[in-house]
């Protein structure tokens, strides 16, 4: 059977359901991040509560702390975290080449670097990457890829793809976690033919589901936004499709309008501990004195337990004191945020008012003359 339903167009966006072992996802999905098998101050009820359909864990970090197998032992990772929906989990491919002064030796066969965790060698193949995640029991397992950053030189690109693709055919058919799902990650930046070659590769090896990797790395967002719709209209339309870390409000619309299904960030999480607020009038810094007396909630239109309870001057006060409940509360509102957006997106989509749905919603984020630069 089909992991994934499509259940209405609009132009290019989508709306479908991922079906796992775990339950369905209605799409377009925001995937918060618990990258250490949390997803940071917020626990799996309140996550449930805010809308959260489906979470991402790190194999990086879980392989490293607390490891595979001692999650196993305790149940898995659903078990382990008190989780029982779907979870997706990266490859860690990324980590391992994002963080490039850790890295030590690259080939066909593996990829050597030092972990964060102690400095110690360390040592990813693709077999291994396969291995943690089946032990780890998530949903859907990615494959792991080659993630060059923004503006490398075209040869590296391209040996990112070939690899890529390699390492994608030796994953295929490795043992799985029980109804696990094996999603491929297309590579070759902004570069329109190897993002082609890329896809042309990894199509016919029938995977259950296809990510748009190597964007958002540090690239210009027009070109990126413009691979992205190649990339995407080069994936097959009856498979999901994953765009890997994007999460400010304006890109999650952009690649929704692009025909992706999936995607994940630590945008909310980390803009929370920043002391800032996602909301319909931008992005609000809290430590503003403008905040001090304001006695409105942080979003007129949210039903989030800091909206709901709160004002933005109590807030204020406890971002400035460093109290935890501030933190707490930005993490739960900007959590919230993102994901009535994408539940808003989707019933644009399904009454196929999806054009002018986005077009408002861009315009009312770009209004608003505090709004400060994307994370
Ligand atoms: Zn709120």
């Amino acid at each position: 059977m089909s992991c994934f339903t499509l259940e209405a167009t609009d132009g290019a966006a989508r709306a479908g359901v991922l079906h796992t072992a775990h339950g369905d996802v209605p799409t377009p999905a925001f995937m918060p991040v618990g990258t250490k098998a949390t997803v940071k101050t917020v626990d799996p009820d309140e996550l449930r509560a805010l809308g959260t359909r489906i979470l991402l864990g790190n194999t990086y970090h879980l392989h490293f702390r607390p490891g595979e197998d001692l999650i196993a032992e305790l149940g898995g990772l659903h078990a382990f975290m008190g989780w029982d929906g779907p979870i997706l989990t990266d490859s860690g491919g990324f980590q391992v080449f994002s963080l490039r002064d850790t890295l030590i030796a690259s080939d066909d066969e593996a990829v050597t670097f030092r972990s964060v965790y102690d400095g110690a060698p360390a040592r990813f193949t693709p077999e291994l990457a396969a291995h943690i995640q089946t032990t780890l029991g998530s949903d859907v397992a990615m494959c792991l890829d080659i993630c060059p950053p923004a503006g490398v030189p075209r040869p590296q690109l391209e040996e990112a793809v070939r690899r890529t693709t390699l390492w994608a055919e030796r994953q295929r058919d490795l043992p799985r976690a029980t109804g696990q799902l094996r999603f491929a990650i297309t590579q070759g930046g902004l570069d329109a033919e190897l993002r082609a070659r890329s896809s042309e590769e990894l199509v016919p090896l029938d995977f259950d589901g296809y990510a748009i990797g190597g964007l958002s790395v540090g690239e210009e967002r027009a070109p990126m936004f413009e691979a992205t719709t190649a990339a995407a209209a080069a994936l097959p339309p009856e498979k999901p499709r994953y765009f890997m870390g994007i999460g400010d409000p304006e890109g999650v619309i952009e690649v929704i309008a692009r025909g992706v299904d999936m995607f994940d960030c630590v945008l909310p999480t980390r803009t929370a501990r920043t002391g800032s607020a996602l909301t319909w009038e931008g992005r609000l810094n809290l430590r503003n004195a403008r905040f001090a007396r304001d006695p409105r909630p942080l979003d007129a239109e949210c039903t989030c337990p800091a909206c709901t309870r709160f004002t933005r001057a109590y807030i204020r006060h406890l971002v400035n004191q460093e109290e935890l409940l501030g933190l707490r509360l930005l993490s739960l509102h900007n959590l919230r945020f993102l994901l009535d957006l994408v539940v808003a997106a989707r019933q644009a989509i399904e009454g196929g008012a999806f054009s002018s749905w986005s077009a408002d919603a861009l315009a009312r984020l770009a209004r608003h003359p505090e709004k400060e630069p994307a994370a």
